[in-house]
């Protein structure tokens, strides 16, 4: 009963969402949050942070591993915020954590198996395309990048209804036939076997934005340069933007869309349940390593970015207390409940 009143509720957002601007902490169906929780970091202490600026100045060993947090930061952030919001999509594109589990590769079928039936992926220069290591074919064939821009409204949450179909068809391979291996986010069909290969795309995109949030911390915690705890709390606002409606409904309708939870299709949020749990303790960390940085998120250095997160929620960012209230109520405090939902249940010890 629970999980479908929640289930509601994030329709109901999601509808209002579409049409008008919410205040951050609006989304619990209760009158508006208006001051953040959070005052100071508790992870991280302040003088934990001075102690660690200071180690990494008199040794090697700590400056080493500034840097080389600082280097991959940097490359991450060179991307822009743009290119991670638009992997970071909303609950409409699916997630798997396989393209098939039984039956492999779309077109070499179980000769991927010997490479863990794991694909190619390079987000950067080849987006919404996955290789297969085995016949190095390139799917989906179709260029489900620009079907997904044209899908997405201003805040980038994706409609498939509004979506230009003229993407629908087989580019890369024309003599397999007009449809041969297309998706549209629902997996390519081929023989009536569907192949998750937007979901597996979308599922690793997710891994991979984890690990971006774990670095820009990290970077942040050792050099204390503003331009990481800026596109940090960015990539976390975007997290807290989408969360509440998060929901893999979708592994009821298609059995081949399969995710971390034990099982039990449709529990999770943005990847299965056991997943999940691992990821949340990232959110929480992020968001206390990011606490000092909020105070110059609104300065120039920071303007491109905070202009971006202001225009892409679906919530009023009027100040950067705004930022903290959506980080806290659409992401922190939505782990409790969702844990007696059982959307968030990891192995033992998790
Ligand atoms: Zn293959």
């Amino acid at each position: 009963m629970k999980k479908i009143t929640v289930r509601l509720l994030a329709l109901v957002l999601s509808c209002v969402c579409s049409m008008s601007l919410l205040p951050a902490g609006m989304l619990v169906g209760s009158a508006a949050v208006k001051t953040p929780i959070k005052t100071k970091g508790t992870i991280y202490t302040e003088k934990e942070i001075a102690t660690c600026r200071t180690n990494v100045k008199k040794y090697n060993w700590a400056s080493a591993t500034k840097n080389s947090y600082c280097a991959s930061a940097d490359k991450m952030i060179a991307n822009g915020i743009d290119f991670y919001y638009l992997l970071m999509s909303s609950n409409e594109v699916w997630r798997s954590y396989y393209v098939s589990e039984t039956n492999g590769c779309p077109n070499c079928g179980l000769d991927v198996y010997d490479y863990g039936n794991k694909y190619n992926i390079d987000f950067v220069n080849k987006p919404f395309k996955i290789t297969c290591p085995a016949c190095s074919m390139v799917f989906p064939t179709n260029d489900f990048e620009s079907y997904y821009k044209s899908g997405l409204d201003e805040h980038y949450v994706f409609n498939p209804q509004k979506a230009n179909k003229q993407y629908l068809k087989n580019v890369s391979y024309p003599e397999k036939g007009e449809y041969w291996g297309v998706d549209d986010g629902t997996g390519v069909v081929i023989g009536g076997t569907r192949y998750t290969v937007i979901g597996w795309y979308t599922n690793q995109a997710w891994s991979h934005i984890y690990g971006v949030l774990n670095t820009l911390k990290f970077a942040y915690l050792y050099s204390g340069e503003q331009k990481y705890a800026t596109f940090g709390i960015a990539i976390l606002s975007r997290i807290a933007d989408l969360y509440p409606t998060m929901d893999p409904y979708y592994e009821k309708l298609y059995k081949e869309f399969v995710a971390s939870n034990g099982g039990n299709a449709g529990y999770g949020k943005i990847k299965g349940r056991i997943d999940e749990a691992v990821y949340f303790g990232l959110f929480a960390d992020a968001y206390d390593a990011f606490f000092y940085g909020f105070n110059e998120m609104a300065e120039k250095t920071s303007q491109e970015v905070y202009s971006f997160l202001q225009k892409r929620s679906p919530f009023i960012i009027k100040t950067t207390d705004d930022i903290k209230i959506n980080i806290e109520q659409n992401l922190i405090l939505q782990c409790y409940p969702n844990i007696l939902l059982r959307n968030i249940c990891g192995n033992m010890g998790y």
